[in-house]
């Protein structure tokens, strides 16, 4: 009898559509890519010094598997002064490789197979693969670009069941750039508290708003103890490749994932757990990167108006999510003709979720010089269907 050599939950789950775009351009020339929802900046030089320093005085060994206490600390620290929300550095904060291996560990150390978990649409393309390898049911709610893509308690209530076990949430949100407002948080944290639901708010991007401040959801009432907040140094710090992410939670879920993390990856590695001392203690330059951020913002939304694509305004992170419904393409076709005959990556946006059909998105993590060229081409692209 010949069975499958790889697990049904796995194969049954696509790549990731963002990688297939790069693949194309990297045998292309003179390509402007706003694809990749990675800073365009070097991370700051004191935060490499602090590993080079970390490394000569021979920093080479595992850290304890929460990670080093010296990092924890100075997040406690931030996180309180920031938000006013205390979380024990000792066992309520576990250091993680990004953000991407705090969310799996969360998802496997809540649910079980047939539980439900309700993300919002669209939304980072991670959220449903990790629920499924858990053998848990994503349910998706859509948000809509006319109401800002917020997520409404409404919306979460209608999709409940006797199933639902958690949400996830991300705000300000991949790939819209949308942020919330406190009373619609509120209102949210009043289902999670009627139906005993855990969040999971993975907050990546918590430090680039540009109108409003970004508001945490365990700052809430009652909330923080029924929140996994995730969060990390990859996009604020310009630190992707250095692959340090935390967790901040109640002590029995952080100590759950704890249980995951220190049999499936011991710890994240030293010099970059160092270097990221260094990050929270040298905050200019992200505040240096953040206002520059906010210039190619509105350089991007003044731009993609003008060639003619409808644009809800983005409030945090670094993404525009133009509508082209108008040039009759689907955002796939869209996306593939623009990287033929211009050169330039975007990503379509139905890599989201089927509500992001009808959508791209455009990344603002490039230099202005490249942005605007990048708008140029767009609009000779867009002339060029009429
Ligand atoms: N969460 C969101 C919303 C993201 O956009 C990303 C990366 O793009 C991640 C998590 C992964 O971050 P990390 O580099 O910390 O693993």
């Amino acid at each position: 009898m010949s069975r499958s050599r790889v697990a049904e939950r796995v194969s049954q789950i696509r790549g990731s559509g963002i990688r297939e775009f790069f693949d194309i351009a990297e045998r292309m020339e003179d390509v402007i890519s706003l694809g990749v929802g990675e800073p365009d900046f070097v991370t700051p030089w004191s935060i490499r010094e602090a590993c080079i320093f970390a490394l000569e005085k021979g920093y080479t060994s595992y850290t304890s598997n929460w990670g080093l206490l010296e990092l924890r600390e100075a997040i406690s620290d931030s996180m309180y002064r920031e938000t006013g929300v205390y979380y024990d550095p000792e066992d309520e904060i576990l250091i993680t490789t990004g953000v991407s291996e705090a969310l799996d560990l969360a998802l496997r150390a809540i649910l079980n197979p047939g539980d439900e978990v309700i993300l919002h649409e669209p939304s980072y393309v991670s959220y449903k693969p990790c629920t499924i390898f858990t053998g848990a049911i994503p349910v998706c709610v859509t948000t809509d670009m006319d109401d800002g893509f917020r997520l409404h308690a409404d919306a979460v209530r209608a999709h409940l069941t006797e199933k639902t076990k958690a949400l996830v949430l991300n705000y300000p949100n991949n790939p819209t750039g949308a942020i919330m407002r406190r009373k619609d948080l509120e209102e949210i944290a009043d289902v999670a508290n009627e139906r005993d639901m855990i969040v999971i708010s993975d907050e990546i991007y918590g430090e680039l708003t540009y109108d409003g401040k970004h508001t945490p959801f365990s700052a809430l009432n009652g909330m923080k103890d029924r929140t996994i907040v995730l969060n990390g140094f990859s996009k604020a710090y310009a630190m992707t490749g250095w692959r340090i992410g935390y967790a901040m939670g109640p002590r029995d879920l952080i100590g759950a994932m704890m249980k995951i993390h220190q049999y499936v990856m011991l710890c994240a590695p030293i010099t970059a757990q160092m270097a990221a001392i260094e990050a929270l203690r040298a905050r200019t330059e992200m505040e240096r990167m953040i206002e520059e951020y906010n210039r190619r913002r509105r350089l991007m939304l003044r731009g993609l108006k003008e060639i003619g694509l409808n644009c809800f305004e983005p409030c945090g992170a670094f993404y525009a999510f133009p509508s082209i419904k108008n040039t009759g393409l689907t955002s796939e076709e869209f996306a593939r003709e623009l990287l033929m005959t211009e050169r330039v990556v975007v990503i379509p946006g139905s890599v989201f979720g089927e509500c992001g059909e009808g959508f791209i998105r455009c990344a603002y993590a490039v230099s202005q010089y490249e942005l605007k060229e990048a708008i140029a081409r767009m609009g000779r692209f867009l002339d060029g269907l009429k």
